[in-house]
């Protein structure tokens, strides 16, 4: 599963002094892309259309790395050889468009460091589920000894590690904003976890767009290569009558049927790779709900590519603790259970979380909506909300679609009324879940800002 010569570029062969290697953005990705491309001897311009975080300020201080800020000199940046462009920046940007026009490569941070390191590269999409099965399989490769690097959309950049440290393996997590800057990029093991709509406002409100950018994932990969995906879903399974794809699939399901690789039956999760087979009681998994047995199951094929042993992944499976903001059990208030679920930003991880609910729900949810369509959660709706709280700076679509479907309903606009009325709407053996469907950013800086409100105001309740 090595990377192939013809795929790295080692430091021997950097640019001559001339090349320019623009980056836009100044964010983690920015700034690490622009501390590897000059430690490759790049010249190197980094530019931000907004203000930078003093710590980013002074690193690139620290290494003399020009940069800019609250805008940008399209001269200068026309003159790249390559830009590396912040996952957060559109591809139809005026400015994009016009580098594009000019000819000049416009690539991801992960495409621009991927050239730089020989680690096997396993890397994790889907419109769901993402952070949470990255963070596992690091959890498991590093539990097991092996050493491993963890990035992508998710901690350190991967252009920096791969600038400072020497890993054998990476664990990315990879958007699909990412992936369309990806070109010659290889994915030794590539999971996709699952494809619902999202970022729908991003794509021109073309599903196929999305669909596209997330199948790049699979892009150059070979033979020795593994690709991982979810059996059930229906448009994984219908894309891929039409990729001629050589490298070995693995697919995943929760029963037990033909073409899974990795299954439950009879509460036991089995996985099958080509070098062996393994089994373990899935009351055992540290993860809850189906839509974590999945993100456990595409784990267990990774690791077991890897040859971790069965005990060590056994044991990881067993005890990892979950990633804040997904799903988190809060505080239980008089009988009545706080979830944090911040990070649910779309339908479908929303209706994941309602699914997984044993009890009556009050739900909190609403937000910047990003072209949402509710009918996926109505059902569940029905049967579990004992209440609705809308929680957003512009609640019209939540009325027009849920009033009247659940009797009791509250309009909030700050975090703090939000679960106060949630509070007062719930009956002791409810759970109150934070799992908004949105993104955050109409009234909170992100979703992580808006899971800490929640816990916070929980907590002083
Ligand atoms: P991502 O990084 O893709 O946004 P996360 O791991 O952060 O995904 O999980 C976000 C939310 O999505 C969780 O709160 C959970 O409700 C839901 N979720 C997690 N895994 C899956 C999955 N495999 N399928 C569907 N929904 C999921």
């Amino acid at each position: 599963m090595a990377n192939t010569e013809s795929n790295i570029t080692d430091s021997s062969s950097a640019a001559s002094l001339k090349d320019l290697i623009v980056v836009l953005g100044g964010g983690e990705s920015g700034v690490g892309s622009a501390v590897l491309a000059q430690a490759k001897g790049f010249d190197v311009f980094l530019s931000d259309s907004g203000v930078l975080q003093q710590k980013y300020k002074d690193e690139l201080a620290a290494h003399q790395i020009p940069f800019e800020e609250s805008g940008h000199s399209e001269e200068k940046i026309l003159q790249a050889k390559e830009i590396i462009k912040s996952p957060g920046i559109p591809n139809y940007a005026p400015l994009i468009a016009r580098a594009v026009e000019k000819g000049i490569p416009v690539l991801s941070e992960i495409e621009f460091a991927g050239r730089y390191t020989r680690a096997k590269m396993i890397c994790i999409t889907g419109s769901n589920g993402k952070t949470t099965t990255t963070s596992l399989i690091y959890y498991i490769f590093k539990n097991a000894g092996l050493n491993v690097g963890l990035g992508g959309n998710i901690g350190r950049s991967f252009a920096r590690q791969v600038a400072e440290e020497n890993y054998d393996y990476y664990i990315l997590e990879l958007s699909s904003f990412q992936l369309e800057n990806m070109y010659d990029f290889r994915a030794n093991v590539a999971i996709l976890l699952n494809i619902t709509p999202d970022h729908m406002d991003r794509y021109d409100h073309d599903m196929q767009q999305y669909v596209d950018a997330k199948m790049r994932i699979t892009r150059n990969q070979t033979e020795e290569d593994a690709f991982i995906f979810w059996a059930d879903d229906p448009v994984v399974v219908d894309e891929l009558k039409k990729y001629p794809l050589k490298s070995q699939l693995y697919a995943f399901s929760d029963h037990q049927r033909e073409g899974a690789s990795a299954y439950v039956s009879d509460n036991q999760l089995t996985i099958i790779t080509s070098k062996s087979t393994f089994t373990m009681e899935q009351d055992l998994l540290a993860l809850t709900g189906t839509h974590n047995l999945y993100n456990s199951l595409a784990s267990g094929i990774a690791a077991k590519l890897a040859d971790i042993k069965d005990e060590s992944l056994r044991q990881s499976l067993s005890d990892f603790q979950g990633v804040e903001h997904r799903l988190e059990k809060v505080a239980k208030v008089n009988e009545i259970e706080f979830v944090n679920d911040s990070k649910a930003t779309n339908v479908n991880s929303c209706w994941y979380a309602l699914q997984s609910m044993k009890t009556k729900v009050v739900l909190i949810l609403g937000g910047k909506d990003k072209g949402n369509d509710y009918t996926e959660i109505e059902a569940l709706v029905k049967s579990k909300a004992r209440a609705l709280v809308y929680l957003g700076a512009d609640n019209s679509k939540l009325h027009a679609f849920f009033d009247g479907m659940v009797s009791q309903i509250a309009d909030t606009s700050s975090m703090e009324e939000a679960v106060n009325q949630a509070y007062k709407l719930a009956e002791p053996g409810d759970t109150v879940l934070l799992s908004p469907c949105c993104a955050s950013f109409d009234l909170f800086k992100s979703y992580e800002d808006r899971g800490d409100q929640f816990k916070a105001c929980v907590r002083k309740l």
